[in-house]
């Protein structure tokens, strides 16, 4: 039985919210067995854990992962089962291999590095990719067993990029959001995965994916571009049918942790610690897994290099830098950790003596108590990954400091650096910029400091943990809201039927191509067929109809084909109308005749010559570049290049942009299709008591959005401001036909 939506309180949540499931792969949970064979569970809480546990248990949902121990045939021991049952938890337990293949291999050897950007270490291998697959299949086999009617999934990071697709194959009811805590790479990058289009469409079951900036938004729309030849928007990928959202929403960190006094015991016993190893000298903290995407062996070369030139500093500043274990079964990650050890040792005995280490360098990591005062004690921190999706040590740094002292020297190839403004930010590759950055930190002036470091303070408290859960949860929830509308069947139609014939004075505006007509490679042939006009002649003709076309064609065309059946006819996108039984011509907005063709012709003539099979279609108000004809992929791929280019081209004048089915329209802006239908209402002596709208387009979308009581109906089936759906312009006829033969004839009936 679905349970009903809980009321969260906890966290600032006053909003009812369906039943969560969460998908990751590991647990937050730490799992014991004792010598006698009993299992015990201890929640640990980091950021994402801090942020989800809320809302996962007040809803009463159920968080699915790897409890962290792989068995001999993959189950969890039931015992242990039972024992994270009781906390809300569902363990998937993993074999040996699958751990090595799926973990290790695929998602540690292969996407994490992909995804950083660094091909040169990609290790793809077919057989861990199948593992891979049947791992994640495992997962959304697991969630589908768990989901109930209404659930929401949330499925969090890169091991588990096939996992909404699965999920949508079998419970396409539920709704999927997805969060990818990594970066996502330029898509020449990413193209380089032989299973690129895979991961894609796997990603693209979700409703909602998010990233955290909107760099990773870029690419990932351009990945999908590029692969799968897909339409997209700014914030949208259209896939099979339904449109998925791409949200930036950056993780934000639960601050409190690192606002404990520093008269604790747990952090002032380490803080006078490293106040005595510093000896009044200026610190330098540094802060990671040793992990190659974290720019270590960068950050202390600029280091080296910087007490090369100033040996002096060695007496004046002092290096911390906590290196902490990560992967260390990994070939690459043993070999970093030699390096780093090297160079360490290298710095301190060439620029150390007795008394004086310029660097304390740590190959383990540290408790909460001590990581805090290591972020109190720090003048500067110094963050400079040479790749990081976010970065949690720059916000935890921020949050620690509450004097608004200290600087943050941060790498601008951090997501972090996109919400953290004000930090002093580095290119990691450039040394003698890394040198330049740390004695400007150095020197940097307390009332700098203030001014660098409070708004960021302020910020990291304010987005903090508990507002990317919220903001991530309303936008799935919200998602659901702009799927495709209801299809026109059944009990539905019925009510449509109903409306219509109770009505006495409708006022029907219809699309032409696509709606009443089916598309055509070719435009010109697109004419309407004879059933057509007579459809359309018999509704003009009925009294109680105001009925018009509304097109982006030329008024020329509609009037040499649709002219004689009484109906009015509004052009050109809404610039040009003709009422219904007039001759007269009029310009519902006018057109600046500047010479802006002459300049956007040659760039759409260059695209067409790429492009085999599209063409540029001149009208009066604007230009149309149409691809239908065209190899879908790569077109989509060129229509998506020319929409930005244009975008930037025509910042400064007057003109926007449209994007239609198959075609990019150039036009001067203010003009739309619900501008010239408002303008023919506003002259009627009296609102009509029915308001019809039919459109395919997303040139439509501007019709329904500007008539929301309307009965608009969507040719076609994706996501839509439209209330009701058919399948196709042949069905739109048929059912246009029917509510015409339903209704009374009142002007007989009089
Ligand atoms: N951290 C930790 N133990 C340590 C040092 C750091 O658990 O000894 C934590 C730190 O507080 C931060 C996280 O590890 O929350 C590192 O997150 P970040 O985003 O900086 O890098 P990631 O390791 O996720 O790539």
């Amino acid at each position: 039985m679905a349970r009903t939506p809980s009321e969260s309180e906890s966290n600032g949540e006053s909003k009812p919210r369906p039943r969560l499931l969460l998908v990751s792969n590991r647990l937050p949970v730490k799992l014991r067995q004792s010598d006698s064979g009993e299992w015990s569970a201890e929640r640990t809480l980091g950021g994402l854990a801090t942020g989800l546990s809320g809302p996962h248990q007040d809803s009463g949902g159920v968080w699915i992962g790897w409890p962290g121990m792989t068995t001999e045939d993959g189950a969890v021991p039931e015992r242990a089962a039972t024992l994270l049952k009781d906390l809300g938890f569902r363990g998937l337990g993993l074999t040996e291999e699958e751990h090595e293949r799926y973990y290790l291999r695929a998602s540690n050897r292969c996407i994490w590095p992909l995804l950083h950007g660094f091909v040169e270490r990609v290790e793809f291998d077919r057989e861990d990719w199948n593992v891979y697959r049947a791992v994640n299949q495992r997962f959304a086999d697991t969630v589908c067993e768990e989901a109930q009617k209404g659930d929401t999934v949330f499925v969090q990071d890169f091991q588990l990029c096939l996992v909404p697709a699965m999920i949508r194959a079998k419970r396409p009811d539920l709704r999927i959001g997805f969060f990818l805590h990594v970066p996502f790479p330029h898509t020449g990058i990413f193209r380089a995965l032989p299973s690129r289009a895979e991961a894609l469409k796997g990603l693209l079951g979700a409703d909602v994916i998010g990233f955290h900036t909107l760099e990773y938004v870029r690419c990932f729309r351009s990945a999908a571009r590029r692969v799968l030849g897909v339409e997209t928007t700014s914030h949208t990928v259209e896939y099979e049918s339904r449109q998925v959202s791409l949200v930036a929403q950056p993780l934000g960190i639960d601050p409190t942790p690192w606002e404990r006094p520093d008269d604790l015991p747990e952090i002032a016993g380490p803080l006078a610690e490293l106040k005595a190893a510093a000896a009044g000298r200026k610190v330098l903290l540094g802060v990671e897994r040793l992990d190659y995407t974290k720019g270590i062996l960068e950050r202390l070369t600029a280091f080296k290099e910087l007490l090369e030139e100033r040996p002096e500093l060695a007496e004046e500043v002092v290096f911390f830098q906590i290196a902490v274990p990560s992967r260390v079964e990994v070939d690459a990650y043993r070999d970093l950790k030699e390096s780093a050890e090297q160079l360490a040792g290298e710095i301190n005995s060439r620029f150390g003596r007795v008394g004086v280490q310029p660097l304390h360098y740590q190959f383990h990591g540290v408790d909460p108590g001590r990581l805090t005062a290591l972020y109190r004690v720090a003048d500067v921190c110094v963050v400079t990954p040479l790749r990081d999706g976010l970065n949690l040590v720059a916000k935890e740094f921020v949050a620690a400091r509450h004097q608004d002292d200290g600087v943050l020297l941060l790498s601008e190839f951090t997501g972090a650096a996109w919400e953290l403004t004000e930090a002093l930010h580095v290119n990691p590759y450039d040394i003698d910029a890394m040198k330049s950055a740390f004695v400007r930190a150095l020197e940097m002036s307390p009332g700098e400091q203030a001014a660098r470091m409070a708004p960021m303070r302020e910020r990291v408290r304010r987005d903090d943990i508990h507002f990317w859960t919220r903001s991530m949860l309303d936008k799935i929830e919200e998602s659901t809201q702009t799927s495709a509308p209801e299809l026109i069947e059944g009990a539905i139609q019925g009510e449509c039927m109903q409306r219509w014939s109770a009505a006495s004075d409708r006022f029907v505006a219809l699309d032409y191509d696509g709606t009443l007509r089916e598309l055509q490679v070719d435009p010109k042939t697109a004419t309407p067929a004879p059933e057509l006009v007579a459809l359309l002649t018999e509704l003009a003709a009925a009294p109680d109809n105001d009925v018009w076309i509304v097109s982006g064609r030329t008024l020329d065309f509609l009037i040499e084909h649709l002219g004689g059946t009484g109906v009015g006819l509004i052009g050109e996108h809404g610039r040009v109308a003709r009422a219904p039984g007039s001759t007269e011509i009029e310009e519902i907005a006018t057109t600046p005749a500047p010479a802006w063709k002459d300049r956007i012709r040659p760039m759409l003539d260059n695209v067409t010559g790429r492009v085999h099979g599209s063409h540029v279609e001149e009208k009066p108000e604007g230009l149309a570049w149409h691809y239908r004809g065209a190899e879908p992929e790569s077109a989509a791929w060129q229509a998506h290049e020319l929409y930005q280019h244009l975008g930037e081209v025509m910042a400064d004048e007057n003109l926007e942009v449209m994007r239609g089915n198959k075609v990019l329209e150039i036009r001067p802006s203010g003009i739309s299709k619900a501008h010239g239908l408002a303008t023919v209402m506003a002259r009627r002596s009296q609102r009509p008591d029915l308001v019809v709208i039919a459109g395919d387009d997303v040139t439509d979308e501007t019709m329904f959005r500007a008539f929301p009581e309307s009965l608009s109906v969507l040719v076609g089936s994706r996501a839509s401001a439209a209330r009701f759906r058919v399948e196709s312009p042949a069905h739109f006829r048929t059912l246009l036909g029917l509510w015409q033969a339903a209704t009374p004839n009142r002007s007989n009936a009089s």
